[in-house]
């Protein structure tokens, strides 16, 4: 087997190298995917997300070491695996950061990839079906949705914004992130949009690009400090190699790519040696700088008939799918996150570092099952998290899962500025446009007030937004912790690139499909040779913080 470009990953990222690479049919290319195909039709219901990650077929569902902060506690790493890879199973939330990220991510010497240089390629990728301006594209592969109709308790919430003094933004991806909002999906005539179906779709009767499910690649192959291809376990458990005579490209994911990169002899010399590996290029940076987005759920009884709670129980259960089944809309046409506001935790943070969106429904603890009662809930997610985790191997086995230590609370920043978003949403709810609805806090609970009971219920209770990245960073050959140039080769061996979440140096304040999309749409033209888009530097929002109570402070 024999292509120009072999990718490994047909996620996010790998599912627009497929396309973009493929698009010159004199490129030969071979999409390599561990996961099955994505014709489930739970994976093209927007309201199934809980089903997906029920299941292990379409999830990697990788179990987390203990988080020595969580005391001991496990976090579930839910990853997608198949078709379009994460944005398969994701929630469908679109928002790609604030321009102050990507203008960090210059600042750390990763050249080309300040908000003006970005900017263009998330309008390339995009359909918004807002309409396109300076900030939003209009004829690209995403799709890109707003919600309609408005739930009432998404209402209150923006309402309850304006009553506790916060700004409103009429595009959380435009001219002004900061502020409350309504959300954008990656929804598209009430199917999930995800990169499989954006990307690979419209790409998939091209002679010249070939993919293959249901294959684990298994190690890069390397000759003479260059990649020639991938070894690659087949459907039917043998062994293979896909010759690459351009290029290999690694999409496997935050986890999947470190984790390939270190059984291929590239990543941290003595840990590679102790389970047996020979390195090629000892590059301390592979796994290391896990970056994820901590999540934290606030529980609220809701005394009006209005959640979703009646619709995830029979007869009614039935009546909202077979609606779309037949015309694809309804309760199972939307991922229910309509609203978001993206504030700052403290006079000190210099732009929005906490995210606060509302789902109509609240969750019973450690599990997806609805509680049995009405009732909302708030979900807190610190976006500038200061703690860094890894990702190292278990063994030298290729099917081993490797150990993921997110660190979570690790500095204490992190426990602090979410403190201040649990006390932030309970200014929140107590607003009067929350009046007719506010029922008793049911998680953590009213009782629970000081910081160190605070402390106690994130111990218990917090979890992931799974925005795993940043393992196998990029940046300047001077940091000896770069995985990848600023154009997604691999320092050390040529012919090899990484271009997916695993890249970003530092996590977005977004979430992290959008930004992943455009980080390959970027790196597709690098690929090709071919000069980067213009650079688009429209004026964005540069206010004061907003908010602020009688004391003048962010939080009670
Ligand atoms: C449950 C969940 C909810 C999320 N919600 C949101 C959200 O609402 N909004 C948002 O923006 N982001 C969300 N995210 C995050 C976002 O979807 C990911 O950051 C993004 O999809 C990552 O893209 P990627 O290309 O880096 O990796 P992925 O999309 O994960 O793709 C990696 C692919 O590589 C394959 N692979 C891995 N190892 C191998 C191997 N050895 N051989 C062959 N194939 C391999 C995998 O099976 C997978 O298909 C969510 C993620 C999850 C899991």
């Amino acid at each position: 087997m024999e292509a120009d470009y072999v990718i490994v990953g047909a996620g996010s990222a790998g599912c627009v190298l497929a396309n973009r690479l493929s698009a010159d049919p004199a490129n030969r290319v071979l999409l390599l995917e561990a996961g099955p195909p994505d014709d489930a039709l739970s994976l093209k219901i927007p309201s199934a997300m809980a089903a997906n990650l029920a299941g292990r077929k379409h999830n990697w569902a990788f179990d987390g070491e203990p988080e020595p902060r969580l005391g001991g506690r496990r976090v579930r790493h839910d990853r997608g695996k198949t078709l379009g890879g994460s944005s398969s199973i994701n929630g469908m939330v679109y928002i790609r950061g604030h321009a102050a990220d990507y203008d960090g991510w210059r600042q750390m010497d990763c050249a080309g990839w300040g908000y003006a240089d970005v900017l263009p390629y998330f309008k390339r990728a995009e359909t918004f079906e807002g309409g396109a301006d300076a900030f939003r594209g209009g004829a690209g592969p995403l799709h890109v949705s707003l919600p309609r109709p408005l739930h009432p308790l998404s209402a209150a919430f923006l309402k309850a914004g304006a009553e506790a003094g916060y700004g409103a933004s009429d595009d959380i991806n435009g001219y002004r992130q900061e502020g409350f909002a309504l959300l954008n999906r990656t929804i598209r005539g009430g199917e999930r949009w995800s990169a499989a179906r954006a990307y690979l779709r419209p790409a998939s009767g091209r002679p010249n690009l070939t993919v293959r499910p249901e294959v684990l690649a298994l190690r890069v192959e390397i000759e003479d400090g260059r990649a020639v291809g991938v070894a690659f376990r087949d459907a039917a458990g043998g062994c293979r190699r896909a010759t690459a005579c351009k290029e290999v490209v690694l999409s496997a994911g935050a986890v999947g790519s470190p984790h390939l990169l270190m059984l291929s002899g590239i990543g941290p010399a003595a840990h590679l040696q102790a389970h047996g590996i020979v390195p090629i290029a000892d590059r301390p940076g592979v796994g290391a700088n896990l970056n994820d987005h901590p999540d934290f759920v606030v529980k609220i009884a809701c005394k009006q008939p209005v959640t979703l709670w009646p619709d995830t129980r029979w007869p009614r259960k039935g009546l909202v799918g077979l609606r779309w089944l037949l015309r694809r809309d309804g309760v199972c046409a939307s991922n229910h996150f309509d609203v978001v506001a993206c504030l700052r935790s403290g006079k000190e943070v210099a732009y929005p570092d906490l995210q606060f969106t509302l789902a109509p429904i609240a969750t019973a603890p450690d599990s997806w099952d609805p509680l049995e009662m009405h009732a909302f809930q708030i979900h807190v997610g610190l976006m500038r998290a200061h703690s860094r985790g890894s990702l190292r191997l278990t063994d030298g086995d290729p099917l081993s899962a490797p150990k993921i230590r997110a660190n979570y609370l690790d500095d204490p920043r992190d426990g602090d500025r979410l403190r201040r978003g649990v006390r932030l949403v309970r200014r929140l709810v107590d607003m009067p446009a929350f009046g007719s609805y506010r029922g008793k806090e049911i998680f953590p609970g009213a009782e629970v007030q000081s910081d160190a009971q605070l402390d106690a219920a994130l111990r218990a209770g917090l979890g992931t937004q799974w925005h795993l990245s940043c393992t196998a960073k990029m940046g300047p050959a001077s940091d000896p912790t770069a995985v990848v140039d600023p154009a997604g080769r691999v320092y050390g061996v040529a012919g090899l690139r990484v271009v997916d979440a695993s890249i970003m140096p530092e996590v977005v304040n977004g979430n992290t499909n959008g930004p992943t999309i455009m980080i390959a749409e970027k790196l597709s033209d690098a690929i090709l040779g071919k000069p980067p888009l213009p650079q688009e530097s429209p004026a964005v929002w540069d206010g004061p913080i907003e908010g602020l109570d009688e004391e003048g402070e962010t939080a009670p």
